[in-house]
């Protein structure tokens, strides 16, 4: 089945044509300054060519119908006419507790998109947007299924998600904790289970997301049993610039301290906090690794404190779980930054973890690093969250069929 993925933010949208049968990518770019001017990066024709053009997208619905159309393009194109597209599938960030797994788009579902709103209000209209620029283009008798970052994470127990706050606010707001990253929770589960060639149902496994947001994930037979992202993304682990869990009382602190209202500390706490603010360098792990070589101290407090903060979340998890089967590192830090993951593993040889120095130079793929006499297995997988949203998006349109 060939599916197109759309993840539309408020300004760019990015796209991928995909064949679920062989996973290949046969197509992808980036729509960006969506509403600005407009400018499309596409790679297709099955060359690695990069081709990148000025056009006009006032609105989404533009942008949406130039990847259409460099879609159909004669030379850069991948295909012939729309209708070889079989299916769309959005990557929708908040689903709140309505869906605990992705879903094929209704005018209900889309009800309940904007009904998690006021739960996502940066990223779920830009996410309908986007749908809704989709039906328009591509008329609605193409099926489109949302795959939600969040649905992943639904089967966490109540004790788990909640937080301990009066009960009649999560009854009022849905305040617990939702978690985030769920589609790449899920697929690098999915791998890891094929690679230790056991069911996944059988597995303890905790995967670190670890990218420029970073989550981890408890996932006890293949289900999300706790993760670290809350009720936002900006709880759990310290992150390129986002703070992480810290002493909520700071903020009140802050706000009297600095003159700013509540908006304006939790916004230090999303954008100039986590490596960024501890470092003073830089959110990218490359630079604080460039630093530390050039022995800058901070770069290095904050590589402490990022990997401090991934140890005790696993050790937690361990113990939730009464034990752990193999532990995955994945996104651009895991798959890539081998101090971190050499940082994180250290000292824990009485769970039963050691990795391979040798097998842990190698980045960007997937592997085994762990030693061979290593009871719980440490695992690279690269993540590939479109992958994931595509085989969604045909499992659904093939159930939907065969009702
Ligand atoms: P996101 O999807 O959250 O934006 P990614 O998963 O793409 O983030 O991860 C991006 C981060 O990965 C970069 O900020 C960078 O810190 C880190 N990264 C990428 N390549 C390397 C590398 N070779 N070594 C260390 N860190 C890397």
């Amino acid at each position: 089945m060939k599916v197109l993925v759309i993840n539309a933010g408020s300004s760019s949208l990015k796209y991928q044509l995909l064949d679920t049968e062989s996973g290949e990518v046969m197509a992808k770019g980036l729509c960006e300054r969506i509403g600005i001017d407009g400018v499309l990066t596409h790679t297709g024709n099955k060359s690695d060519e990069k081709f990148k053009f000025d056009i006009a997208m006032p609105t989404h619905k533009e942008a949406i119908q130039s990847v259409i159309n460099i879609l159909l393009d004669p030379e850069k194109g991948v295909i012939s006419s729309m209708s070889e597209i079989d299916a769309v599938g959005h990557r929708v960030v908040h689903g709140g507790e309505f869906f605990s797994d992705s879903v094929i788009i209704t005018e209900k579902v889309l009800k309940a998109i904007e009904d998690c709103v006021p739960l996502a209000p940066l990223h779920n209209p830009p996410n309908l947007t986007g749908i809704q620029a989709c039906r328009e283009v591509m008329g609605p008798d193409v099926p489109m299924v949302a795959v939600f970052d969040t649905a992943f994470h639904q089967t966490m127990p109540q004790s788990h998600y909640m937080y301990a706050i009066p009960y009649e606010y999560y009854e009022k707001y849905k305040i617990r904790r939702y978690g985030f990253h769920g589609t790449s929770h899920k697929y690098v589960s999915q791998q890891a289970a094929e690679m230790l060639g056991r069911p996944l149902e059988e597995l303890r496994l905790i995967t670190c997301h670890l990218g420029n947001g970073s989550s981890i994930c408890a996932i006890n037979g293949g289900k999300s049993f706790d993760t670290s992202m809350g009720f936002t993304p900006l709880d759990g682990l310290p992150m390129g610039t986002r703070a992480g869990n810290i002493d909520p009382a700071i903020i009140e602190f802050l706000a009297e301290h600095e003159h700013m209202d509540a908006h304006e500390v939790i916004n230090i706490l999303n954008k100039k906090s986590g490596m960024l603010g501890i470092s003073g360098v830089s959110s990218d792990f490359r630079d604080l690794d460039a630093a530390v070589a050039d022995g800058n101290a901070r770069a290095a407090l904050a590589k402490d404190m990022f990997n401090l903060s991934v140890k005790k979340i696993i050790g937690s998890y361990v113990a939730e779980m009464g034990g752990v089967d193999a532990i995955i590192f994945t996104a651009g830090v895991g798959e890539n930054d081998r101090s971190v993951r050499w940082d994180v593993c250290e000292h824990l040889e009485y769970l039963g973890i050691k990795i391979d120095p040798e097998k842990n130079k190698y980045r960007g793929k997937q592997m085994d690093i762990s030693i061979d006499w290593a009871r719980v297995r440490v695992l690279v997988i690269p993540t590939n969250e479109e992958l994931m949203i595509a085989k969604d998006t045909e499992r659904l349109v093939n159930e939907a069929k065969a009702q």
